[in-house]
């Protein structure tokens, strides 16, 4: 058959390993996993609530997500025709790549950052430029610098993933002053609800006054909402509608735009969430500053660590003990893990599994 050739030289994405199978191979009956940056405190008894007397699966769901869309656009003080929904934000990831790469495009990325990117840039033939990071953060400078008259896309993660860092709002703002109009910037905030920083932007109020940008969210972390796939783009009108026809008709499943409408409903789940997570971290950076391991402070529900030795080797240890954590191999960091903020137990689990492994390879 005659593949795109850009497919034959894609992997499929490697997702964690599973429960189940780490239960078998190592024979453990309990098993921690912190791997996927999900939320160890599930999500609101609210969206759990609804799911029980729920919709007709004999039927399409709601192309529109009419109630979702309603009820976001109330939440976040915007209009109903600046949102697009999509199966998980890597859907929009996709559907963006889609309506502005070809061969002939070139699209703009940090090196490291979330991986769809560069996945989906590879799929549609496009010219990629990856410009390293500085201590994790991107180099909005060097960005703006790759900029070429071919440069149709800018992917901007923020927090970033893996580094958990982000940009503060003078950074950010001054390089979307610098960005031309027809360049579209994609602000990924996976993990907005979980920053603290008092210098972070409001997000929306910037798709308001920059009319290429567009901001992607999700439900999949701090609202538990993974395995239902729902996440949004807030936009100007305009994009909104030019994305629209890349949009699969049904793309979001019916229990999943139920469960959202009720999270959301419910942001004392996500205070509290947000609360331990800080918490969390707070347990994670005691254990590095004790151990002298740098890492990056984080904005997120993870931490990348740097153990200096190969990643595997302490991902491997952690595996046996029935932790299943990131190795940093396949994200651009050899030496180190990217780990979950879990529960208060968890968290005293993996650290303590961890000591383990300092003090047997000082
Ligand atoms: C988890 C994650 C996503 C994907 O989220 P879904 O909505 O589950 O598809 C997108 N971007 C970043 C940076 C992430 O970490």
């Amino acid at each position: 058959m005659r593949w795109k050739e850009q497919l034959l030289t894609l992997t499929p994405y490697q997702p964690g390993k599973s429960i189940e199978s780490v239960k078998r191979q190592y024979h453990l009956d309990k098993i921690v996993k912190l791997a996927s940056n999900e939320n160890p405190f599930g999500c609101s008894d609210k969206a759990l609530a609804v799911l029980e007397n729920s919709a007709s699966l004999a039927l399409y769901p709601d192309g529109y997500a009419t109630l979702l869309r309603e009820e976001l656009a109330a939440f976040l003080d915007v209009a109903e025709n600046e949102l697009i929904f999509g199966n998980g934000s890597d859907n929009l990831i996709q559907m963006i790549s889609r309506a502005l790469l070809h061969p002939n495009a070139s699209t703009i990325m940090a090196d490291h950052t979330f991986s769809q990117y560069k996945h989906n840039a590879v799929i549609e033939g496009a010219i990629i430029k990856e410009v390293p990071t500085i201590n994790g953060e991107h180099d909005l400078e060097g960005m703006l610098a790759a900029i070429d008259e071919q440069t149709n896309l800018i992917w901007v993660c923020s927090p970033n993933n893996p580094t958990g860092t982000y940009i503060s709002e003078q950074k950010l703002t001054s390089f979307l002053d610098k960005v031309p109009e027809h360049i579209l910037v994609v602000l990924d905030e996976a993990y907005y609800e979980y920053v603290v920083a008092e210098d972070y932007y409001d997000s929306i109020s910037l798709t308001r006054k920059y009319q290429n940008l567009i901001v992607l969210r999700t439900f999949s972390k701090i609202y538990g909402l993974a395995a239902l796939r729902i996440g949004y783009g807030v936009a100007c009108p305009a994009i909104i509608q030019a994305l629209e026809p890349a949009r699969e008709p049904f793309n979001v499943n019916v229990l999943g735009q139920l469960a959202a409408a009720s999270a959301l409903a419910d942001q004392e789940f996500v205070e509290r969430c947000k609360e331990k997570n800080r918490q969390g971290l707070a347990q994670f950076y005691d254990f590095c500053h004790k151990n002298s391991l740098s890492y990056y402070p984080s904005q997120t529900n993870f931490i990348l660590i740097d153990f200096k030795v190969d990643a595997d080797q302490v991902f491997q240890f952690l595996l046996k003990r029935g932790f299943i954590v990131r190795s940093g191999i396949a994200l651009g960091f050899p030496t180190s893990l990217r780990i979950t903020i879990g529960s208060f137990e968890q968290n005293e689990g993996v650290l303590t599994a961890l000591e383990e492994f300092l003090t047997k390879n000082k």
